[in-house]
């Protein structure tokens, strides 16, 4: 019998997002593109940066870049730190107002003084593209059409383009968040999936995520899931965007892959790490998404399918 040498254990198959948001972008592109062809119109995001968070700072301009080189016609309102509540809703009042803008996205978090829930439900719901205005966030409960969040639609692409078959699999979620949690339990019980989410309270979280085929990670905690959570061939998709900085971490979340993040480490300062155990994981689960590479680039790709989206639906084209 042939014995599996050190370098040849099993590993997970790795679920491509970065792959699956290029295809999710490339038909955006074709749309936008036929769109203004045929009806003179170009789809317009508007996102609204408040203060100098760098991390936000990152995120908007990957916003903005990708939707520009899809064709579609962006813009950035970068607000001080010490914009009030209700300037920034009047900044929302004006885009809410202007016909070139389809889509508005408040990049989150907001500085702590300003009232997030009136900003989010200050914005016009069928130019909300990230899917937060209760009106949304309904309509995804009850199973009527709307705007998605854009994560957890990345996420339900994701398992849809790969094949994975959602009627009856148990899916399992870590993590309750309104962003990410909770409408992705709505997306997966559309989809017949039978649902559990856990949070920071659930007793025995290895047990209940040990029972799924399909296990989100959506905490923000590094390493969080470990190899004893994960059902062995179960489908693991890590969403948790943390920066590791400690080499010694990489050497223990790697293990014989950490060299690589130990030069990124040395270079930047940090590494891109998820709630997943790497190491650990990939020798359990059957598909695993990277962190980076998995569910990151599919967050932005669906963004501009939701501005593209929007951009139809005020027209109904
Ligand atoms: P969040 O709002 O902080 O929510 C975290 C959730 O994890 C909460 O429900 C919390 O439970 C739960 N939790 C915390 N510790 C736990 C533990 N020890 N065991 C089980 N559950 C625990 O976070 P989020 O906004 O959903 O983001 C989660 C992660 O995803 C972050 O790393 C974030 O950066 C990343 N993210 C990535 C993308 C992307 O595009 N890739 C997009 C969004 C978020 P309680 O509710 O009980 O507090």
């Amino acid at each position: 019998m042939m014995t599996l040498c050190q370098s040849e254990e099993r590993r997970a198959t790795v679920l491509d997002g970065a792959r699956v948001a290029e295809e999710i972008k490339r038909e955006v592109a074709g749309e936008v593109s036929r769109l203004r062809e045929t009806h003179g119109v170009r789809p317009g995001l508007a996102v609204v940066r408040v203060g100098d968070d760098p991390a936000s700072a990152v995120y908007v301009g990957s916003k903005i870049r990708t939707s520009e080189s899809l064709g579609l016609r962006s813009e950035q309102i970068a607000l001080s730190a010490e914009t009030k509540t209700d300037q920034l809703l009047q900044t929302i009042d004006t885009l809410n107002a202007r016909e070139a803008v389809d889509g508005i996205l408040v990049q989150l978090p907001l500085p702590l003084a300003i009232d997030e829930s009136k900003v989010l439900e200050a914005i016009d719901p069928g130019k909300d593209v990230d899917g937060f205005h209760p009106l949304n966030v309904g309509n995804l409960a009850l199973g009527r059409a709307g705007f998605v969040p854009c994560t957890p639609a990345g996420i339900y692409e994701l398992l849809v383009r790969e094949g994975v078959s959602l009627r009856g699999a148990r899916a399992c979620i870590v993590g309750r968040s309104n962003i990410v949690g909770r409408p992705l339990a709505q997306l997966l019980l559309r989809a017949d999936a039978t649902v559990t989410i856990c949070h920071s309270r659930t007793t025995n979280l290895s047990e209940v995520t040990r029972t799924a085929d399909i296990l989100i990670a959506a905490v923000g905690r590094i390493g969080l899931i470990r190899g004893e959570h994960v059902k062995p061939g179960a489908i693991v998709i890590d969403v948790g965007m943390n920066r590791l900085t400690s080499e010694a971490g990489a050497r223990e979340l790697f293990g014989d892959r950490a060299a690589e993040r130990i030069e990124v480490i040395r270079k930047r300062g940090a590494t891109l790490i998820g709630d997943v155990h790497p190491a650990e994981v990939e020798k359990v689960a059957g598909r695993l998404t990277p962190v980076p590479g998995g569910v990151g680039p599919l967050t932005v790709a669906m963004l501009m399918k939701n501005t593209l989206l929007a951009a139809k639906r005020r027209r109904e084209l």
